[in-house]
């Protein structure tokens, strides 16, 4: 389960682990397993740990799932 943390938008987005968007490396700035000036991707076990950061330090994002990969 990853999220993507985007501070321009002010949105988190749930990823399911194989998501095609999943990016392999950092770009300028975000990170892939950390936060820089834009935001960046983090991984958390399931979608329980990730929802409770989400509300822990986001709750003022919009929230939302990726299209391409949601479960349902
Ligand atoms: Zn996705």
């Amino acid at each position: 389960m990853w999220i993507n943390v985007d501070h321009p938008t002010k949105k988190i987005t749930f990823h399911l682990d194989d998501c095609i968007f999943i990016p392999t490396a950092d770009s300028k700035y975000k990170k892939v397993n950390g936060l820089l000036r834009d935001g960046g991707w983090l991984y958390y076990k399931d979608l329980q740990e990730a929802q409770s950061y989400y509300e822990d330090n986001y709750k003022k994002y919009k929230f939302g799932s990726c299209n391409s990969c949601k479960e349902n």
